[in-house]
This record gives structure tokens, C-alpha cells and sequence, in this order.
């Protein structure tokens, strides 16, 4: 007879920790089980929870992202960080509130829906958008450093080699987004420019106030930003991708400068009145380079036909005339004080 011996158990490493994720969701294969439920999520190769792509309905519901934190308040709500419970990815949801009828409401989420699905590597990702107890929030790829806004208040100005590489991404964004889905993006500004740890810049936001203004009902409660409008726009006559390239000007200048380029006026009024009576803005060429003082004003001109495409930018010479440094934006991001610290707390 075998005498009985010691209970051979196995190691709570091999056991619990093995068929836990990081999220302490237990997982055995593509099943996955934790108090919310059970799922099925498709694991890749490497044993990892496949990441969600856009607009993929059957993987993302409301329900399955964990609120974490308020990262962000914009024109039309807030933006929150929160985490898929079950693959533990992290995704910026951005609440839009508009006080308007229901029906309406719940249109423009149907066509948010529809018009989002893009997918280039210099367009934020939109994974889907949600309409629940009235409220609009659309699921957002998350960007850990933040928008060029946020980044704009640590750092104030960003020297011209870190200007051209950041704006070499937007225009190859806005080269998307013009050229190939013929979208205008119309709200192009710093707080729609999103960075991330990688040195990847990306375009935000493209089409939703398109759709938000497209509803007369609620032109008046929306009350986005017009410093960036070109003067076509401004002034409410036809606008179109040329539009963007005043926006994308006037956006430059000021990461060059630290200045918004219009003097701070007190009402629309007067904002309009400058953008569409006085001389445009241009970089002080005592300051910056000449290359870079000729892409400002390829840009601003007052006469949308006058301005350059994102095509004929991207060959412009401020483009490259950096090109010998080596630009390293994932450094740059990371060390010259965006938020991105509180991405690694987040992640530990
Ligand atoms: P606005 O309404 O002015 O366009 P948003 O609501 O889009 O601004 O964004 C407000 C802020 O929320 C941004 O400045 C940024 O800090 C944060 N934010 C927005 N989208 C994201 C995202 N996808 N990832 C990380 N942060 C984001």
C-alpha cells in the first residue's frame, strides 16, 4: 500500500495566476469569466485579449467600460478614461451633452455612428458611439498624452524641429480625411490634436460638429469654439477643405508663438470683425525661420483659393528641413512635461 504522502498541490502561481489577466478577469482560452459575466473574446497568439476594432458592436457595449477618471472637459461635455472589462483596454469615451429634443438627439448619434468609421494612423480611431438615457458618448481610441492643448500649458511654445515633424502627421491626417474620405473636418484646433507615448499625433473629433451644426435645433446650445473658423466660415458663406488649412495655420502659429494669434476679444463680434477685416496673421520672421514663416502663410490667407492643399504642404520645405535631427517626438512628448505620467500611475 502507498503510503499517503504529503498533498501535492499545485502553486497558486500555476493555478489562479495563470488564468488571471491584468484586469483579474479569470481566463482560459478565448473564455473569459468575471463578475460581470462570461464572454467570449478572442485571444491572440501571444495569449493577450484581442484589442477592439472600430466599430466593432458585437465586442463593445456601455456596459462592459469601467469608468476610471474624468480626463478632459471640451465645448459639448466631458471626456472620461475608462477600461473594457474585459480585454482591459483603455478608451477615452466623450460624453456630448446637447440640450435638444430627443429625437434629434438620437439622430445625430445614428449618424456619428455611420460617419466615424475611418481608420488611418493619423485619424483618432472611433471604436462606437452609444445613446443612452439620452445622452451621446462616443468610444474613443485613447490618446495617454493628451491633446496639443493640454501639452501647449507645460510646455508654451514648441521649437520649429518639433513643429514640423508633429505637423507632418496632421497634414498626412488631413490628407486622409480630405482626399480620400472627402470629409471637411471643420473643428480642427489644439484640443482636437491628440498625442500619445509613441510620438503619434492624430486628428480628433472630424465630423461631429459637421453633424451636431447640420441640426439647426440646437445651433444655438452648441457652443464650440470659432477662433480657429476661417473667415469664410466665420462669416457663414461656403467652406470647404481649405477651411481646414486656415485652422491648421493658425493652430501652428500659435504652438510656435505661445500666443493665440487674434488679440483676445471679448465677444464673437469682434473676432469675426478681425479675421475678416484685418490683414491675416503671419509668424514674426525675426523669430522663426523663413521656411517656416512661408508654410504660415501657405496657410493663412484670407482667400481660401490662395491657401495650399495638405498635398502641396506636405512637400513644403519647413516640412524637411529638419530632417538631418532625427526628430524623436515619443522623447520629446514624454520628457517635456505633457500628463503622460499619469497614464503610467493608471497602468500600475
Ligand atoms: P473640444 O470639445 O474642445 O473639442 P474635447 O471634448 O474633444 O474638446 O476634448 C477635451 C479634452 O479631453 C482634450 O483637450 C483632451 O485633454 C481630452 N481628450 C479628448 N479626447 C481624448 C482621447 N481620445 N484620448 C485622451 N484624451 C482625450
Amino acid at each position: 500500500m502507498r503510503k499517503p504522502g504529503k498533498l501535492d498541490l499545485p502553486s497558486h502561481e500555476s493555478t489562479i495566476g495563470k488564468f488571471l489577466t491584468q484586469s483579474g478577469t479569470f481566463r482560459d482560452g478565448d473564455l473569459l469569466v468575471n463578475k460581470d459575466g462570461l464572454r467570449i473574446v478572442p485571444q491572440s497568439e501571444e495569449g493577450e485579449a484581442n484589442q477592439i476594432e472600430p466599430l466593432d458592436s458585437h465586442q463593445l457595449s456601455i456596459d462592459d467600460l469601467d469608468a476610471i477618471k474624468v480626463i478632459g472637459k471640451g465645448s459639448s461635455g466631458n471626456v472620461q478614461l475608462v477600461r473594457h472589462k474585459w480585454t482591459g483596454q483603455f478608451i477615452a469615451l466623450k460624453v456630448i451633452q446637447l440640450n435638444i429634443q430627443e429625437n434629434i438627439r438620437r439622430q445625430i448619434a445614428q449618424e456619428l455612428k455611420i460617419s466615424l468609421s475611418t481608420q488611418c494612423q493619423y485619424v483618432v480611431t472611433c471604436y462606437q458611439c452609444f445613446y443612452v438615457n439620452g445622452l451621446i458618448s462616443i468610444a474613443l481610441e485613447y490618446m495617454d498624452g493628451g491633446s496639443l492643448a493640454d501639452f501647449l500649458k507645460t510646455v508654451r511654445t514648441v521649437p520649429e524641429a518639433y513643429l514640423a515633424a508633429i505637423c507632418k502627421q496632421v497634414l498626412k491626417g488631413l490628407m486622409y480625411l480630405h482626399h480620400e474620405k472627402h470629409i471637411i473636418h471643420r473643428d480642427l484646433k489644439p484640443s482636437n490634436i491628440l498625442i500619445n507615448h509613441r510620438g503619434e499625433v492624430k486628428i480628433s473629433d472630424f465630423g461631429v460638429s459637421a453633424i451636431i451644426a447640420s441640426s439647426s435645433a440646437q445651433r444655438d446650445t452648441f457652443t464650440g469654439t470659432f477662433n480657429y473658423m476661417a473667415p469664410e466660415r466665420i462669416s457663414g458663406q461656403r467652406h470647404g477643405y481649405m477651411s481646414d488649412i486656415w485652422s491648421l495655420g493658425l493652430v501652428m502659429l500659435e504652438c510656435a508663438t505661445g500666443n493665440f494669434p487674434y488679440p483676445p476679444g471679448d465677444s464673437f463680434y469682434e473676432l469675426l470683425e478681425a479675421v475678416v477685416d484685418k490683414p491675416p496673421p503671419s509668424a514674426p520672421s525675426d523669430q522663426h525661420s523663413p521656411e517656416f514663416c512661408s508654410f504660415i502663410s501657405a496657410c493663412i490667407q484670407k482667400n481660401a483659393t490662395d491657401r495650399s492643399s495638405a498635398q502641396i504642404l506636405l512637400d513644403h520645405p519647413f516640412l524637411s528641413m529638419y530632417d538631418d535631427l532625427n526628430i524623436d517626438l515619443s522623447d520629446y512628448f514624454t520628457t517635456a512635461g505633457s500628463p503622460l505620467a499619469t497614464f503610467k500611475q493608471i497602468a500600475l
